[in-house]
């Protein structure tokens, strides 16, 4: 395993592994990783164009970043009768605008009741003059399988990895016409700060390059899926960076692996 690029918002690994396991971790990463997400809002008042369900599954939809969820309990485990700190986050939005302009409500707005805060500068609601919103909103633990709001991450997918060659392999080449392809130390590479969805339309076609002595020639170029490497890539909306959701799938992946093996030890005994 390779990481090619791991920026804070995206990643992408080259990985020899096989089909179904790739699937399983993207399915793992979209619907199996816990995050909070704010799923109960009491509206008090509210003078925006919004209305109170619109509201409410706007403000559902903002991310919580930088979240540990480890010293927390899913809502149905937790041993309280209702909304302790060990399962539950409270955010308050109270905005009065007493200026005489529309004024912009953004997640910024909201106080938090600990030290977890929302992502910031994400677009609510406007408010006329003298407009105001009053509500609580309360976030748990959930999954992507509940709710989309749960997911944390988007376009998980996987494809072979592009594997390139020349017909006739042109000497001191420095440069490319397309930026798809990277030339370093007299190899040609894929460019993974673009997208190289594209890489394998240029199977068979001729490009155009720069050689050593600033001379442009044209060279027949071929690109062939790799049969074990993969190339496996996601972007994160901010609840945790790429790497840490990485992990996170691959620590929830393997403790439900373990709990089935563990049933499956208790039915053979
Ligand atoms: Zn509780």
């Amino acid at each position: 395993m390779k990481i090619l690029q791991n920026d804070p918002d995206s990643i992408k690994i080259k990985v020899q592994t096989h089909v179904p396991l790739l699937n399983t971790l993207r399915r793992v990463l979209l619907s199996e990783v816990e995050t909070f997400a704010i799923d109960i809002v009491h509206v008090y008042r509210n003078e925006s164009a919004l209305d109170d369900n619109q509201l409410a599954h706007r403000i559902g939809l903002i991310p919580i970043p930088e979240m540990n969820t480890e010293n927390f309990q899913r809502r149905e485990h937790c041993s309280c009768n209702l909304d302790c700190d060990r399962c539950c986050l409270h955010f308050r939005l109270d905005v009065l605008n007493t200026t005489e302009e529309e004024r912009v409500v953004t997640s910024t707005d909201f106080v938090s009741y600990h030290t977890f805060s929302l992502m910031e500068n994400v677009l609510i609601c406007t408010l006329p003059p003298q407009g105001q919103i009053s509500l609580l909103a309360k976030a748990y633990l959930g999954n992507g399988k509940e709710h989309v709001k749960w997911s944390h991450i988007a376009v998980p997918t996987f494809r072979p990895f592009p594997v390139i060659t020349f017909e006739e392999k042109p000497d001191n080449v420095s440069a490319s016409t397309s930026d798809l392809f990277l030339f370093q130390r007299g190899k040609i590479k894929p460019n993974f700060e673009k997208d190289v969805s594209h890489l394998l339309n240029y199977n068979g076609k001729t490009i155009r390059l720069t050689t050593g002595k600033a001379k442009v020639i044209t060279a027949e170029v071929f690109i062939q899926p790799h049969e074990k490497d993969f190339l496996f890539s996601f972007q994160t909306i901010g609840t945790f960076n790429a790497k840490q959701n990485f992990n996170k799938a691959i620590d929830t992946l393997c403790r439900k692996l373990d709990t089935l093996k563990k049933a499956l030890q208790t039915v053979v005994a």
